[in-house]
C-alpha cells in the first residue's frame, strides 16, 4: 500500500474531535495508540454475532469463537516469526506477561546465588517483579548503567555478565527514551553464559519489525493497546524447549488435562498458562490492528515515523530553553523533554489547553529519572497516524511555554 497519511487518518475515529476547542493532536501514543475503526467493529460484531465461550464448546458458536481466537494466535505468529503458535501465550498486558515469566521460570529456575540483569531504563514492570523474585530467593538484581545519552554501556554489560547470570531482562525500545537497544548483540552475549534473555518489546513491536527466531530472544512481551488493539490483552512469546519446563501460572479450568483430588496434570502450551476463559472479544478484535499494520507496511510506518521524529528534533530544538532527554543514535518515534525552569507537569497541562496530548512525569521508569537527576519529563512520542503540521503546532505552543521562563 502507498502511504497517505490523511488516508490512515480517517481510519481513526477518535482524531476527529476538538479538545479545549482546538483540534486534538494525539501526542501519547508510547502510552497507548488509538484504534481503527475495523478493531471497534470487530469487537461489536463479536459480541453481536459470536459471542460464546470457546474451546469446550460443541455448539456452532463456540466453534466459530474458538476458530476467530486461534486465528489470532497464529497471525501473531506470523508478526513475530515465532516458530510455532503453540509458543504464543495470551495474557493481560506486557506486564502480566513478565510477571508470568518471573512466577513461573523464575519460581523454578533462579535459585540463592543467583544474579538477573535488567538495564538503568527499565519500565517499573521490569524491574519489580524481578525485585520481588530476588527477595524471595535470595537472588541478586543488577542494573547494566547508561550513557548520558541514554544508551546502554556495552562494556557495563560485559563486565556484569557471568556464570551466575541466569535471565537478562531488557526494553527493546525504551519507553521514556525512545532509545533502542542493541538487544541482538546482548542475547548473543548472554547466550554465551546459558542467560536467558527476556525482550520487553511493549514499545519496539509497533515501531520495529521484531523477528524473535533473528534476534533469538527466549522471551518477549508485549501489549495489544500499544499496537492499535485493544486494553487488557497482551503476548508473551517463548520458545517452547523453555515453556516446557516451566510450571503452570494460574490454576484453573482450561489449563488441565484432567483433575482429581489425588493429582492434576497439566494441558500442553500455551493452554497450560491460560487459566480460565480469556479474553475472546479482544483477542478476536486484536486481528484487525495486525491486519492494519500489515497492510500499512511495517517499512511505512518506520519511516512516517522516523520522518515526524526528526522534523521534531529539528523544530523543537531551536526552542529557548527546550532539553532534551535521551538523544541516543538509534530511536523510535519518542521525544522526551524539559523546558528549562519549568515543571513538565505544568507544560503538559498548557499543552493540553492547545488540544495538544502529551505524557508528563516519570514514565513509570523513576530510576531512569534519578539517574538524570529530573522529576520527570515531557513526552511526545509519535504514531503512524501524526503529521508534520502537528508537530508544527507543537513547536509553535511550547515555544509560547518556554517564553514564560527563558526570555
Ligand atoms: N514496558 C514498557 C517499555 C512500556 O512502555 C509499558 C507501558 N507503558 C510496559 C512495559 C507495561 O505495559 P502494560 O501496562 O501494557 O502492561
Amino acid at each position: 500500500m502507498s502511504f497517505n497519511v490523511e488516508e490512515i487518518r480517517s481510519l481513526f475515529p477518535v482524531l476527529h474531535q476538538e479538545v479545549n476547542g482546538k483540534p486534538l493532536i494525539y501526542f501519547d501514543n508510547a502510552a497507548t495508540t488509538q484504534k481503527p475503526l475495523s478493531v471497534l467493529d470487530a469487537l461489536s460484531d463479536y459480541y453481536k454475532k459470536d459471542n460464546s465461550n470457546i474451546h469446550r464448546g460443541a455448539h456452532t458458536l463456540a466453534d466459530r469463537a474458538t476458530r476467530h481466537y486461534e486465528k489470532t494466535r497464529s497471525l501473531i505468529r506470523d508478526f513475530i516469526n515465532a516458530r510455532e503458535e503453540e509458543e504464543i501465550i495470551f495474557t493481560k498486558g506486557t506486564t502480566e506477561s513478565i510477571n508470568l515469566v518471573a512466577a513461573t521460570f523464575g519460581r523454578k529456575f533462579i535459585t540463592k546465588g543467583d544474579e538477573i540483569l535488567i538495564s538503568t531504563m527499565e519500565h517499573h514492570s521490569n524491574i519489580v517483579p524481578w525485585q520481588m523474585l530476588c527477595e524471595e530467593k535470595e537472588a541478586t538484581l543488577k542494573i547494566i548503567p547508561i550513557s548520558d545519552s541514554g544508551e546502554i554501556l556495552l562494556e557495563e554489560f560485559d563486565r556484569l555478565l557471568n556464570e551466575k547470570t541466569k535471565l537478562v531482562s531488557i526494553v527493546h525500545a525504551s519507553n521514556s527514551l525512545g532509545t533502542i537497544n542493541p538487544v541482538k548483540e546482548i542475547i548473543r552475549k548472554a547466550h554465551q553464559f546459558g542467560a536467558k534473555v527476556l525482550l520487553d518489546g511493549a514499545q519496539s513491536t509497533s515501531h520495529l519489525k521484531v523477528d524473535v527466531q533473528d534476534l533469538d530472544c527466549d522471551f518477549l512481551a508485549f501489549s495489544a493497546h500499544k499496537l492499535f488493539g485493544p486494553t487488557g490483552l497482551g503476548v508473551l512469546y517463548g520458545k517452547r524447549s523453555i515453556l516446557e519446563t516451566m510450571p503452570p501460572y494460574q490454576g484453573g479450568g482450561e489449563m488441565i488435562k484432567e483433575v482429581t483430588f489425588e493429582k492434576t496434570t497439566y494441558n500442553e502450551i500455551p493452554f497450560k498458562f491460560e487459566a480460565g476463559t480469556p479474553n475472546i472479544a479482544d483477542v478476536i478484535a486484536f486481528q484487525k490492528s495486525l491486519e492494519f499494520i500489515n497492510s500499512t507496511g511495517k517499512q511505512n510506518i518506520k519511516t512516517h515515523e522516523d520522518g515526524l521524529l526528526s522534523y521534531a528534533n529539528e523544530l523543537m530544538g531551536e526552542i529557548k530553553g527546550f532539553v532534551p532527554v535521551g538523544t541516543a543514535r538509534e530511536k523510535v518515534s519518542v521525544l522526551s523533554f524539559n523546558i528549562r525552569g519549568m515543571h513538565p507537569f505544568d507544560v503538559g497541562m498548557m499543552l493540553d489547553a492547545n488540544g495538544i496530548a502529551v505524557r508528563t512525569g516519570h514514565h513509570c521508569t523513576q530510576p531512569l529519572m534519578q539517574r538524570f537527576g529530573i522529576e520527570g519529563t515531557v513526552r511526545a512520542s509519535f504514531s503512524v497516524y501524526n503529521t508534520k503540521s502537528e508537530i508544527d503546532q507543537m513547536a509553535l505552543a511550547v515555544a509560547k511555554i518556554a517564553k514564560i521562563k527563558n526570555k
